[in-house]
């Protein structure tokens, strides 16, 4: 087993967005094989797409982990059902919404799996939590 820094970004729009992200950083933290190394500053931002709908609280997780970019997403997925994440509707609101943003420097095209994730030029705010963390990786 190796293990391998992953970033994972957390967004919240609806409810206790701060708990969502508090149940978040927690349960990555309790995955096997897995420490929560850091996590970024809390920023609100606005939404992005065409679904009008509140502002986004986002955080960046960094953990070392010997978790599979497969077994990542599903243990993201399930986190985000646990949250209470109901619809999936594009670009919509959302309760709690995991991104593997980074994973070591691997490269990952799979279907439903894309990492490094494909937005991450086009979102600013990944761009500084990202170079907030940059340190703790060794
Ligand atoms: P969304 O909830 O709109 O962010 O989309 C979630 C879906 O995107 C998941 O079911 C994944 O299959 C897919 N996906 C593709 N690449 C990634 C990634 N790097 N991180 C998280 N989800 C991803």
């Amino acid at each position: 087993m190796t293990l391998e820094w992953a970033f994972v970004a957390l967004g919240s729009n609806i409810g206790d967005r701060n708990a969502s992200l508090e149940l978040a950083r927690e349960r990555l933290a309790a995955l096997p094989g897995t420490t929560l190394a850091a996590a970024s500053a809390i920023e609100e931002t606005e939404p992005l797409g065409p679904v009008p709908q509140g502002t986004y609280l986002n955080q960046m997780a960094l953990l070392h982990t010997e978790l599979a970019p497969r077994e990542l997403l599903d243990a993201c997925l399930r986190i985000e059902m646990e949250a209470g994440r109901e619809r999936r509707e594009r670009w919509g609101p959302r309760v709690l919404d995991l991104d593997i943003v980074r994973y070591g420097d691997r490269e990952v095209r799979e279907p439903g799996l894309t990492i490094p994730h494909p937005e991450l030029p086009n979102r600013p705010f990944w761009l500084r939590e990202l170079a907030e963390l940059e340190s703790y990786v060794e």
